[in-house]
């Protein structure tokens, strides 16, 4: 899995790319890998397939590095957001509840790291606003394609 280092997006006979699916449909994105993993026997060496989904879920989802700085210090870069709830449990995030490691001694609530697994559980609701501000803190630019989001994922982890 650790050399596995595609060279452009993958697209599947359906016309969904996986790397615009990481910030669309990251649920059923993780259902894909739960399912070629259950089908794998072990006899065989991994597919590219699967190996694709790994690269994308296991470890270029989990190490990107966010490029907004901190609103408290306005040095670093941030690595923590925290989720406030409303009465109702709608959930809200923002780039003002956003902090560098220094910082997040000022965080309100448990603070999470700019991971796509935090999306896990979460309502396609929730995902989205959390996705927003991921391409807020990431500095990804619209109309995202399926080669910006290729290289995104592509990129070498700077920290
Ligand atoms: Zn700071």
């Amino acid at each position: 899995m650790e050399n596995y280092n595609p060279k452009e997006p993958w697209t599947t006979k359906k016309g969904k790319t996986l790397e615009l699916m990481m910030f669309s449909d990251y649920t059923e994105l993780c259902k894909w890998l739960q399912q070629t993993e259950s089908a794998f026997t072990g006899k065989r060496e991994k597919n590219n397939y699967h190996r694709h989904l790994e690269w994308l879920l296991k470890r270029k989802g989990e190490d990107r590095s966010p490029v907004m700085l901190c609103s408290f210090c306005e040095k670093n870069v941030v690595q923590y957001f925290t989720i406030r709830f409303s009465y109702n449990n709608e959930i809200s995030v923002s780039p003002e509840h956003t902090y560098c490691h220094k910082c997040v001694e000022f965080a309100e609530g448990p603070p999470l790291p700019f991971k796509f697994s935090v999306l896990k559980g979460k309502s396609k609701q929730d995902q989205e606003k959390i996705i927003s501000l991921f391409k807020q803190v990431f500095q990804i630019k619209k109309p995202l394609t399926k080669k910006k989001a290729f290289q995104f994922f592509d990129s070498k982890h700077r920290n």
